[in-house]
């Protein structure tokens, strides 16, 4: 490592707010699945900036979109509409298939910000007064979100909350048949809990949080920020899970790594809001829909949800093959993967995986999730494939 890496982590350590703690690698440029450090070592991503970097790094169709669009018109506010905001919205109802309305917004949380506004103000029309969410569940880091978010040591110290949220454990269809009543607003639910370590709901869990919501009325919101636009090799994970929620945010891969997020609500979900009840003034920002037009046109254009299905699986597989001490399985779907340990080694796997030139998260201390880039090659998966098992013995010796 050159003086320029640890000069430029000392700088940050003095200029940031500790909340992240200093990044192990200062990176410089990317393209592909395969990024640049500041020294010029050359990494595979097989983390994607968490799912974000769908079509990898510096892809022709969003350098060009993002760039035509900058030069053109970048920001109107909501005082003024453009065509690419309402065409991304047209164009997600297309996709999602189900009649609806859209609010854009900047990231994941203020996508569950808006869903949870919508939800209150359902709530105190019919007279609901509390929420459902799942244990270990993430949504975010506002207040709002954070709220709906089930892990303690992320919560606790910033209580207590505006909303009376009550968690369920995930999975548990009859916990959340008993816990949501006729006075419970919404249920928030990931398809597959993310952070948690890419959880997939059991079979059926998510069609029963469908019926327990549709007996009682309270709004079931999926959020898919993660596992939205091909990340499972669907557009929606939701879709694959065969349910419909009333409301669904989706945030992290839709730009492309431009922040965008998004809001659906169907039927009447879509028309909680009145004129003046929320806004955003970067939500829709030109240059944001135009990356995301980028993301769909070229997952269209390449054929990219059946790719992410192959390559997923081809991924899955090879991990499931390797016989290691330190390694007992993997779980998750398409290009959205957890690799699980026999001990809480996860961040010893990251940095001897960061070492060989592959850049995984450590997402729970026993599990590494792998969200690629969409477009990552199988040529790339089997060197990854190739060089884990040394990875994981590098790591079970540290
Ligand atoms: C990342 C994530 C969020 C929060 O998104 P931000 O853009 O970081 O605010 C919320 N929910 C899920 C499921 C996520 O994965």
């Amino acid at each position: 490592m050159s003086a320029e890496q640890p000069d430029l982590r000392a700088r940050f350590e003095a200029a940031f707010m500790p909340n992240y703690g200093v990044p192990p690698l200062a990176l410089a440029r990317g393209e592909g699945a395969r990024v640049w450090d500041l020294d010029g070592r050359a990494y595979l991503d097989l983390i994607g900036g968490i799912a974000v970097n769908s079509l990898g790094h510096a892809h022709p169709a969003l350098v060009r979109a993002v760039s035509e669009q900058v030069a053109t018109l970048a920001h109107t506010s909501n005082l003024y509409l453009h065509e690419p905001e309402v065409r991304l919205a047209e164009r997600l109802l297309g996709l999602l298939g189900t009649p609806g309305r859209v609010f854009l917004c900047n990231s994941g949380a203020e996508a569950n910000e808006c869903a949870l506004k919508i939800a209150i103000k359902y709530g105190k029309t019919h007279g609901r007064t509390y929420f459902v969410a799942a244990e270990n569940g993430f949504h975010g880091r506002t207040i709002g979100a954070l709220s709906l978010t089930g892990k303690a040591s992320i919560r606790e110290q910033f209580g207590p909350f505006p909303v009376d949220v009550r968690f369920v454990p995930y999975g548990d269809a009859d916990a959340l048949k008993s816990a949501v009543t006729a006075e419970c607003a919404a249920v928030f639910l990931e398809p597959t809990q993310g952070e948690a370590g890419v959880v997939p709901a059991p079979e059926g869990y998510l069609t029963a949080a469908r019926e327990i919501c549709d007996a009682t009325g309270a709004l079931l919101v999926a959020d898919e920020i993660q596992s939205a636009i091909g990340r499972t090799g669907h557009w929606f994970a939701h879709q694959a899970d065969g349910f419909t929620p009333d409301l669904l945010t989706l945030a992290k891969g839709l730009g492309g790594g431009m922040p965008i997020g998004a809001v659906a609500g169907f039927g009447a979900a879509g028309t909680v809001f009145d004129k003046g009840d929320h806004g955003s003034t970067f939500g829709g920002n030109a240059v944001s829909c135009a990356a995301a037009h980028a993301v769909l046109d070229t997952i269209e254009a390449d054929g990219l949800l059946a790719h992410v299905r192959r390559a997923g699986a081809h991924l899955a597989e090879g991990i499931a093959a390797i016989d290691h001490p330190l390694l007992t399985g993997v779980r998750g779907r398409g290009l959205w993967l957890a690799a699980l340990l026999a001990e809480p080694k996860a961040a010893a796997v990251q940095a001897a995986a960061q070492r060989a030139g592959f850049l995984v998260n450590a997402v729970q201390p026993d599990a590494i999730r792998l969200a690629p880039p969409l477009v990552i090659g199988t040529d790339q998966i089997d060197s990854f494939l190739t060089a884990f098992p040394a990875i994981l013995t590098e790591a079970a010796n540290a």
